[in-house]
This record gives structure tokens, C-alpha cells and sequence, in this order.
């Protein structure tokens, strides 16, 4: 199968936007073993996109497009591809609900729905319409003597929820082959030291194909097999896993899930789920993390089994009141310390009769850092069946990502002591 690419935008035409649509697509349907000759970028008007057509035709079977499915008259894709197929536009009743929903949602009532929205309820009645779960404006597949025209939105984050639930599956099914994916989830290691310890099967990779993504503050691997076969394609897939796994098995903390859905999810899941299981009541004091990896725990439904108790422990004296942390490790190691962090831990777990106390203590700035004690410097200390240990990080970034990265590496801390307790 050979696909052609169309950006459609003169905002990328101007250089406002940098088309990361056309990236992402080619990368994907690379993996797929699916040929993308050309790209094209065109600005929004409909003869010069129809000509594109005409074009990318010439060389392909399929072409795909990103852009200018909005409600404005500028947005012009689906009336340049039902015009260049001959096929003529009418409201789907179905899709018109579906938008007018979305945006009395989103604003209130019904009263403010812009009428030029129905546009995006426009279609050929040849089309196969899209469902957008992210956005307004579904996507369509238009198809005329063994040719077609997928048209997708151009937001990135509408475009790739859309390429993955609905446009990925039909372009396996038209393959010929079972391609089949399977994701690793890693912590606690960067994209480019993963590709490092990685390099020798990036190189060398044929069937299946290995590709890297990082993810707010994690890296996903996808691992993609194709076979005539879903026995083949298994066996291709669980031996290229064993071989990542024997290389930095350490860092996985998850193989499973799809790749659309956060990263944050998947550990607060894959956490919360372990400590279900392994009936470990759980208490949590907290400092520079207000709060936040509280929150995350209790995104698990069924979290209430174990979790006993939050504490936002910021100043000096609600550590000393609500924790017990002694006022002369306050003075001798600040509050910022490995000390600390432990009392706070055994702290919290006492005070709830838990049997796993975390804390978080740190320095998420942007003022307050010094040689020694820089900002971004986090100290994470974790009581757990009688024994507590405190980890030292620091962590680059802004406020808000210093907290959240901190949050991040409790639940993986959480995690590997939990793994530890059960060998
Ligand atoms: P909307 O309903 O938001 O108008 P649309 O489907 O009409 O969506 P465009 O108007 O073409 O899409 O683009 C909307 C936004 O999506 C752009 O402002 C830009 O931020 C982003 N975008 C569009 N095309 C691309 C692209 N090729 N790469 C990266 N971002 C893009
Ligand atoms: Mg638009």
C-alpha cells in the first residue's frame, strides 16, 4: 500500500506551526511497513488541495490529510475531497447531535451553538464518518474506484487519538497481515540512555519493528510485529520482550496498556493495584508534593481497601505536631533532609497504624534553593513493615514539574519496595 501525507494549513504555509502531523504519521505508518513517498503542505484553498489530490494520486492508493476540518469557512479539506470524487455533501443527523452535545457541554447551552458548526456534520453519504473523541469534528473516509481520502483533524492531540483508535485498525485490516503491538512502559531512565542501552536491536530491527516515544517523564517502547498469523505474531512479540527485558527489565513497570492513554494513569494504576493486592495499609505525609501523590493512589478505584490517610505536612510545625518529627532534626538537617523525610515517613505510618508510610519533602523553588541544597532538590522517604529508607533526587524543572515529577518517582518508589517485599 503506498499512502501520501497532505498538511493542509496555511499556518504551516507561514511557518507559525511547525507540522508535527506529518512526523507523526510518516513514523507510524513507516512501522507498519506502509510507503510514504511524499509528503505535500498546502494552504486552505480548494483547487490547490485539489490539485494535491490529483497529484498524490498519481503515485498512491490512499492519501491522508490533517487539517481544516473546523467549522469555519477557511476549513475547507471535506469540500475539497467531496468535490475532486464528485460527491455531493448533506447534514448526518447522527454527527450534527453528537456536535451539538460536545458543545452545549463544553458551554452550557444550547442556545450558543454556533450555527456554522454544522458544517463538520457535512458528509458524503459514501463516507465512512470518524468518530473524534477529543474534538468537534469527526474525521471521514472518502472513496471513490479503489481510492480514498482519509481526512483527520488538525489538532495533534484529536489527530493521534483518531490515527490510533480508528484509522490504525483499518490500515492493519487492509495489510493483508496481523500486525499486532505490544507497549513497555519505563521509568526512571531517559529516552536517549533507553536507545543507548537499546542500540543493537533499534539497529537491526526488521519484524518486529522497536520504536521509542518518551512520555511525560517516561519512556514508551512500542514493539510492532507483522505475520501471516496472530501465533506468529505473538511469538515475535513475547521473544523481542524477552530480549528488552533481559537488557533493562529493571526499569519496566508496565507492559500492557495502548498508547494513547497517559502515562500518569498507568503508574498511579499499576500502584494502586499492587498495593490492593498486597493488602498493605498505606499513609502518606506530604510536603513539596501537597498533596499530589495522595491524589494519584486515589485515582485507583478499589484504593480505599489500603489508603488510610493523606497529610499535607508544610510548614516546620505541623511536621513536629502531626508527624512527630523531632524539632532537632528540624534544626540540625533542615527540613529538606534525609532525617526528615524518614521521620516524616515512620511519622505518618505510626500515627495511622499503617503499614507503609511515604513522605515527601523538598524544594520545588523557584526561590529557596542554595549550593548545597539546590531547588528541585527532593528527599522521598518510605517506611514499610518496620524498616525506612529516604531517597535523594533532584529534579529539573519548573514548580509545577519539580512536584509532579517528584510524585512520579514516590509511586515508582512505592513500587519497587513493594516488589522487593514480595521476593
Ligand atoms: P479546528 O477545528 O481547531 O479549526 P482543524 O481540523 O480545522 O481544527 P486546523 O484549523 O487546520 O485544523 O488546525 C488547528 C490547529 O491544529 C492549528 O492551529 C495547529 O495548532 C494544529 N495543527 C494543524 N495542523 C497541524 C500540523 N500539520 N502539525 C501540527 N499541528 C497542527
Ligand atoms: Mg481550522
Amino acid at each position: 500500500m503506498n499512502v501520501e501525507i497532505i498538511s493542509v494549513g496555511t499556518e504551516l504555509l507561514l511557518g507559525d506551526i511547525l507540522n508535527t502531523n506529518a512526523q507523526y504519521l510518516s513514523k507510524e505508518l513507516a512501522l507498519l511497513g506502509i510507503n510514504v513517498f511524499s509528503q505535500m503542505t498546502v494552504g486552505d484553498n480548494i483547487e490547490r488541495l485539489k490539485r494535491c489530490f490529483e497529484f498524490a494520486f498519481k503515485r498512491a492508493d490512499v492519501i491522508i490529510t490533517t487539517g481544516g476540518l473546523g467549522p469555519t469557512t477557511d476549513d475547507i479539506t471535506k469540500e475539497a475531497a467531496a468535490s475532486y470524487f464528485e460527491q455531493e455533501m448533506f447534514i448526518d443527523d447522527e454527527s450534527w447531535e453528537k456536535i451539538q452535545n460536545k458543545c452545549i457541554k463544553f458551554s452550557g447551552n444550547k442556545g450558543s451553538i454556533p450555527q456554522n458548526n454544522i458544517r463538520q456534520a457535512m458528509f458524503p453519504k459514501e463516507a465512512i464518518i470518524i468518530p473524534n473523541n477529543n474534538g468537534t469534528a469527526p474525521g471521514a473516509i472518502f472513496e471513490k474506484n479503489g481510492k480514498k481520502i482519509i481526512v483527520m483533524p488538525g489538532p495533534p492531540r484529536e489527530m493521534k487519538a483518531m490515527f490510533v483508535e480508528s484509522i490504525l485498525p483499518i490500515l492493519k485490516n487492509g495489510s493483508g497481515y496481523i500486525i499486532d503491538s505490544k507497549y513497555l512502559r519505563f521509568f526512571g531512565i531517559g529516552e536517549s540512555a533507553l536507545e543507548i542501552k537499546l542500540i543493537n536491536i533499534l539497529d537491526s530491527q526488521t519484524n518486529p519493528t522497536v520504536a521509542l516515544y518518551a512520555k511525560e517523564g517516561e519512556v514508551l517502547v512500542r514493539v510492532t510485529a507483522m505475520c501471516n498469523t496472530q501465533i506468529e505474531c505473538d511469538k515475535l512479540l513475547n521473544e523481542k520482550i524477552a530480549e528488552i527485558k533481559n537488557i533493562c527489565g529493571e526499569y519496566i513497570y508496565l507492559i500492557g496498556g495502548d498508547e494513547i492513554s497517559s502515562s500518569q494513569t498507568e503508574l498511579d494504576n499499576v500502584v494502586g493495584k499492587m498495593l490492593v493486592e498486597s493488602n498493605l495499609k498505606i499513609a502518606v505525609a506530604e510536603s513539596c508534593t501537597g498533596g499530589l501523590v495522595s491524589s494519584c493512589l486515589i485515582n485507583y478505584p478499589g484504593i480505599s481497601k489500603v489508603f488510610l490517610e493523606g497529610c499535607i505536612a508544610y510548614s516546620n510545625e505541623a511536621k513536629v505536631d502531626r508527624l512527630s518529627v523531632k524539632l532537632s532534626t528540624l534544626k540540625k538537617y533542615g527540613a529538606v533532609s534525609h532525617e526528615t523525610a524518614k521521620e516524616m515517613a515512620i511519622g505518618i505510618a505510626k500515627n495511622m497504624n499503617a503499614n507503609i508510610g511515604v513522605s515527601t519533602t523538598g524544594i520545588a523553588g523557584p526561590g529557596g534553593g542554595s549550593n548545597q541544597k539546590p531547588v528541585g532538590l527532593v528527599y522521598i522517604g518510605i517506611y514499610i513493615n518496620g524498616n525506612v529508607y529516604s531517597f535523594e533526587k533532584v529534579f529539573p524543572g519548573d514548580r509545577r514539574k519539580i512536584r509532579e515529577r517528584a510524585t512520579r518517582e514516590a509511586l515508582n518508589l512505592i513500587r519497587l519496595q513493594l516488589l522487593k517485599s514480595r521476593s
